[in-house]
């Protein structure tokens, strides 16, 4: 149980990884409203991913070909406001529990998707089939207000 022995800051590159509950929601594009400052999430999906499996199509050279996507890391997590609760590394960094679905404590990465958590399971689409007009119809909530 790595994660409940040792901070963000002390975990190996290997167990940073495996603390990623592969839900796939900080890969859905968010909208700003710059009047507002809102943010709102939208059910749509950037487009490397692969929404058979819930996955980066290519997650080890992704920022070749999606610029703003950004790597997570302990001194970003705090920054990163429209990070999902359900996000295991925003849990771990508030000092929480991860839930009962994460693959750490049920053992199965199907359990995400069993107990609809992961996007895939929402009815999503790639950022490929929405024109740059179209995407306020696909906001899905509201998450924040900067
Ligand atoms: S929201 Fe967090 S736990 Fe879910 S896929 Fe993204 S980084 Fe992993
Ligand atoms: S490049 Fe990959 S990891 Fe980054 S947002 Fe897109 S699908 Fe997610």
């Amino acid at each position: 149980m790595f994660w409940k022995e040792k901070t963000l800051n002390e975990m190996s590159p290997d167990e940073w990884e495996s603390l990623c509950d592969r839900c796939g929601k900080c890969c859905t594009l968010k909208l700003h409203d710059e009047i507002s400052d809102d943010i709102y999430d939208t059910s749509v999906v950037c487009k490397l991913f692969n929404i058979k499996k819930c996955e980066c199509n290519d997650y080890n050279n992704r920022m070749k070909y999606v610029k703003d996507c950004i790597k997570l890391s302990p001194s970003n997590i705090n920054e990163l406001e429209w990070l999902p609760e359900t996000c295991a590394y925003k849990i771990i960094s508030e000092g929480g529990e991860l839930f009962d679905w994460h693959h750490l404590i049920s053992g199965s990465y199907d359990s995400v998707h069993e107990t609809k958590n992961s996007v895939i399971t929402n009815n999503v689409v790639s950022e490929e089939n929405v024109k740059d007009d179209d995407y306020e119809d696909y906001i899905t909530k509201k998450i924040i207000k900067l």
